[in-house]
């Protein structure tokens, strides 16, 4: 039995099922598990798959996964130069080649459909999307490097959320490399099991955290906190850059 318990999990991860990734499945959820996580929701980049390959990476999704640690399947897709759309969740090859098409079906394959690292040039095509997008990231930290507040973001959600107020801000590691910083998580309030899960995160049922941050999936920081937030991420890179000099 699952019982109801905090769950921290890493979004946005590739391993070397992703062509531009490093590490194997085995070893993200060997390292993300002895680092706290109890949970990694996997966005493989779809374009690399075909249908052999996808099959066997289910596979070991489902073979890593026991009741300590769930590493939850899910793809990335591209849509033209500039559009990444994460499916949390999604077991399978999807066809659509547009924005809509992609929500949809991603909505049929039990999916949460979230725009990953929004670029400030795309921004004009999330509002017309987000009416079925479940969330975009608000911080990935591949992007934003854990360094730069991406107050834009903030803003942009809590615009998109007058309208929408099902549309959450979500976190990505958008975990590619070992050198890179994992530190950047959710916590989720549910048991450990896939289905639970990504009824949790559709339904904005998680906190964002990093170090002592923790941002509501709504994003709604007061001024306090957001200059709480700006100077612990300032904190960050002098942090960082002190460990990598
Ligand atoms: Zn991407
Ligand atoms: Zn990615």
């Amino acid at each position: 039995m699952h019982s109801t318990e905090r769950q921290v999990g890493a979004l946005h991860i590739h391993s070397s099922y992703s062509h531009d990734a490093e590490w194997p499945l085995a070893r993200c959820k060997e390292v993300f598990k002895r680092e706290g996580y109890h949970f990694l929701a996997m966005t493989e980049h779809a374009e690399g798959l075909d249908r052999e390959r996808a099959t066997a990476w289910l596979e070991e999704c489902d073979r890593l996964s026991d009741p300590e640690f769930l590493v939850m399947p899910g793809l990335e897709f591209s849509v033209g130069r500039n559009i990444h759309l994460l499916g949390f969740g999604v077991r399978k090859l999807l066809p659509g080649r547009t924005v809509e098409a992609l929500i949809d079906q991603i909505h049929e394959a039990g999916g949460v459909a979230v725009w990953a690292h929004p670029l400030p040039a795309a921004m004009n095509l999330i509002y017309p999307a987000a009416e079925a997008l479940d969330g975009m990231e608000i911080w990935n930290s591949r992007y934003h490097k854990g360094s730069r507040l991406p107050l834009r973001l903030l803003r942009a959600l809590e615009k998109l959320r007058e309208t929408r107020p099902a549309f959450h801000g979500f976190a990505g590691i958008d975990f590619h490399k070992g050198s890179q910083d994992r530190r950047l998580s959710v916590a989720v309030e549910s048991p450990r099991a896939a289905s639970a899960l990504l009824e949790a995160l559709r339904a904005g049922r998680f906190t964002i955290q990093q170090g002592p941050l923790s941002i509501p999936s709504t994003g709604a920081l007061s001024l306090k906190e957001q200059i709480r937030w700006m100077l612990q991420t300032s904190f960050l890179k002098v942090e960082s850059n002190a460990v990598s000099s």
